[in-house]
């Protein structure tokens, strides 16, 4: 469930002239104020989610956790607050606390104080940004890729728990072994240009500002598609759906909680949408990745992303709640 991180790229480069062992100490202090100011526009990005504010856990690689939440939000006292290290703009709304014990990866889930929440390692080598306003690698040690990582995975445990199963699916999740037993499908030729074919329609859908104009552009999509997956084995339209729905919606809500937190780290989810959609799915070689997990983590987080976004712009007025009563996104971009 990671969202994408080694292939992603962001506009404005961050603490321009800033010292670096100082960017280092600030990192999870910024993540966290990041993460309070996204607090009602990402109230407003998907009804329900994200109500209580963040409850996120920020892991330094030395040194207290930092647990950002809501301002209700009073966590077990086996927790040992730091009051005096909080700086005046997390008044109330983050807590340090003792180590709690390390994640078990990068960026999952954790329980602390009693509450789930999402746990985000801070790296301890902060790399400051290029000072260039070029299009710079966006990595794991990056405060926006923090911020999108926390907002993504808060995303899923949204998803846990109150959206409805996909159709043919136990979970919201997508269940990858019907497809995995077919992955070689995956490899072949006529498959990757057919894949490389839908993401450059899906490219110029978002680019049209017309919602006709983008409606006739997915028809011409949704066409290439059922044709390819007519071709391929069964199993492959279940998960395509279950997988756009799960995770490349958390990918645009991830980009979108960004976007509003700190346009200046990226001005516009599309725009990161539009880089993905061309070039994520190729390897340094410059030709395309195949298999299984590249199609699963390059393809359809990315594909499942345009659409959210092209809904969210033309779609019908209650997509969202179509969503997570089960329908793919695939389903609600169709005219009914
Ligand atoms: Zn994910």
């Amino acid at each position: 469930m990671r969202p994408l991180l080694k292939y992603l790229f962001l506009i404005v480069p961050l603490f321009l002239g800033s010292n670096v062992a100082e960017a280092q100490r600030e990192v999870p202090v910024r993540v966290a104020e990041g993460l309070l100011r996204a607090d009602s526009s990402l109230r407003r990005l998907w009804p329900g989610f994200w109500t209580e504010g963040p409850l996120v856990a920020l892991y330094p690689a030395k040194g207290k956790t930092l647990v950002v939440h809501g301002p209700e939000v009073r966590l077990a006292s086996v927790i040992e607050e730091l009051r005096d290290a909080i700086p005046e703009s997390l008044e109330g709304r983050a807590t340090f606390v003792s180590d709690p014990g390390p994640p078990a990866s990068y960026d999952l889930f954790a329980e602390i104080g009693g509450k789930a929440m999402v746990s985000v390692r801070v790296f301890g080598t902060f790399a400051p940004f290029r000072q260039h306003s070029e299009v710079v690698p966006w990595t794991g040690d990056s405060v926006a890729t923090m911020i999108v990582t926390a907002v993504h995975e808060s995303f899923h445990l949204y998803q846990w728990r109150e959206f409805s199963p996909s159709p043919g699916q136990p979970m919201p999740f997508a269940n990858t072994m019907p497809v995995k037993r077919h992955q070689s499908w995956l490899d072949s030729s006529w498959v990757q240009e057919a894949l490389r074919r839908e993401r450059t329609s899906l490219s110029r859908a978002l680019r049209h500002t017309r919602c006709n104009h983008v409606q006739e552009e997915l028809n011409h999509y949704t066409k290439q598609r059922d044709d390819r997956l007519f071709k391929m084995p069964s199993p492959f339209a279940a998960y395509e759906n279950a997988h756009e729905r799960a995770e490349g919606l958390a990918n645009w809500i991830g980009y979108v909680g960004l976007s509003r937190v700190a346009p200046d780290m990226l001005s516009d989810a599309d725009v990161m949408l539009q880089h993905d959609l061309a070039n994520s799915y190729l390897g340094e070689s410059g030709r395309p990745y195949t298999g299984w997990s590249s199609f699963a983590t390059y393809h359809l987080y990315v594909v499942g992303a345009a659409k959210a976004s092209l809904l969210s712009r033309c779609g019908p007025a209650d997509w969202q709640r179509r969503v997570q009563a089960g329908e793919s996104l695939q389903q609600v971009l169709l005219p009914r």
